[in-house]
């Protein structure tokens, strides 16, 4: 992502009397050091795995990859804590969503940093789906990646027998989401942790209150593959909300720790029948919704592919957040 100017880096002695040079994320605090960064972020996904009960002991987990900088370093991170004095199993799935020579890439991104971790590695393909990333009646292709993703992973981490799925989604992400369901008068308080369903594993987000720079330091420290360039159906301003937060923190240090917290304590969930697991009546899979999401995506882009000489008909649901 493209970052509004902030000093970030600087010369100086580390807390720890080492010298030389610094990182300074006012998210953070600080300023660390090359070493002492490292060891920092461990410590604080470590605090909120804790606080949050998002790995309880013996619980297998299953770290969603794209071979991106956020969910490289959170398998890093977990398996360097699993290693160490935090006891659970640490596994990785990864989707393939089938764009090409950058999911090429992507998939053996994933494939290397596994390896080398000595970590279990599923990979699955939206193929098996009959899915495509593509834009389908009103939705864009980001909102469609998404929506395929999603309940792609839930059924995955359950195929694998995790306990817990959990996704590189940082602060920064939090934010965004929040501020893009406030502008269209949703109100989803953004929570760290979704306790397991009778038949889904927990979901959770170890990287919740880490900003996206703290990530791509601690994979360049770590020496971590990433992906190279961006996904080819990327459209930059849409996701230029992050900037917003940028310029935020720029202004008022502390700013994004402060706004998250509030937003998770006062933003009210509207009331509603709670969420039932049942099987989709078109593939059986265990969903929320009838059908379930991908079956709904699968008629949509079919009835698409129908009708590519007469105009769109418009959309009459949005994908579902499941
Ligand atoms: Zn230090
Ligand atoms: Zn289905």
């Amino acid at each position: 992502m493209h970052f509004p100017d902030r000093q970030v880096e600087l010369e100086g002695e580390c807390r720890c009397g080492r010298r030389g040079r610094l990182h300074h994320l006012s998210e953070i605090g600080g300023p660390l050091c090359e070493a002492c960064f490292p060891e920092s972020m461990q410590r604080r996904v470590a605090r909120d795995i804790r606080v949050y009960r998002m790995i309880p002991k013996g619980w297998k987990v299953a770290v969603a990859l794209s071979g991106g900088k956020d969910s490289g370093s959170l398998l890093h991170i977990l398996q360097t804590l699993s290693r160490g004095r935090m006891n659970f199993r640490v596994s990785a799935l990864h989707v393939n969503m089938e764009l090409g020579e950058y999911s090429a890439q992507s998939r053996r991104v994933c494939e290397g940093l596994a390896d080398s971790l000595g970590v279990d590695l599923t990979t699955v393909s939206i193929a098996e789906w009959g899915l495509k990333v593509q834009q389908t009646r009103r939705f864009p292709t980001c909102a469609v990646c998404g929506g395929i993703r999603r309940p792609v992973m839930a059924l995955v981490a359950r195929r694998m027998a995790a306990d817990v799925l959990v996704t590189g989604h940082t602060l920064d992400d939090q934010l965004v989401y929040a501020l893009k369901d406030l502008l269209s008068g949703k109100s989803h308080p953004p929570k760290p942790v979704t306790p397991k369903g009778p038949v889904f594993p927990q979901k959770a987000k170890p990287l919740f209150h880490l900003p996206d720079r703290a990530m791509a330091i601690y994979a360049r420290l770590a020496g971590l593959p990433t992906v190279p360039g961006a996904c080819p159906l990327f459209i930059p301003d849409t996701h230029r909300f992050k900037d917003v937060f940028e310029v935020l923190e720029g202004l008022a240090p502390l700013a994004k720790k402060q706004l998250i917290r509030s937003l998770s304590r006062n933003l009210k969930r509207p009331p509603g029948p709670d969420r039932v697991e049942q099987p989709c009546p078109v593939c059986g899979d265990p969903t929320y919704y009838n059908p379930c999401p991908l079956c709904r995506l699968r008629e949509w882009q079919a009835e698409d592919g129908a009708q590519t000489r007469s105009p769109a008909r418009p959309a009459t649901g949005a994908p579902h957040h499941g």
